[in-house]
């Protein structure tokens, strides 16, 4: 089931193989186009960590332990 914009006026689409993909499309296109609601993206308890230059939505615990997975440089 394509994921559609829910911004008035707003036209965009995901195309990906799964929700997961699409909602990560989402996330990025809300970031590029919508850059002023994107906090109000971030469900209660969860942070935003950047990752590869992407801004990833995880649960505290996940973040730690992406950190500690040695991403970092
Ligand atoms: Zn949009």
């Amino acid at each position: 089931m394509p994921l559609r914009c829910e911004k008035p006026g707003c036209r965009w689409t995901a195309i990906a193989p799964s929700s997961a993909a699409a909602r990560e499309q989402y996330r990025e296109h809300l970031k590029d186009e919508h850059t002023t609601e994107v906090d109000a993206e971030i469900p209660e308890g969860m942070v935003q960590v950047k990752v590869d230059g992407e801004w990833k939505t995880m649960t505290p615990e996940e973040a730690k332990s992406f950190h500690e997975d040695g991403h970092g440089d």
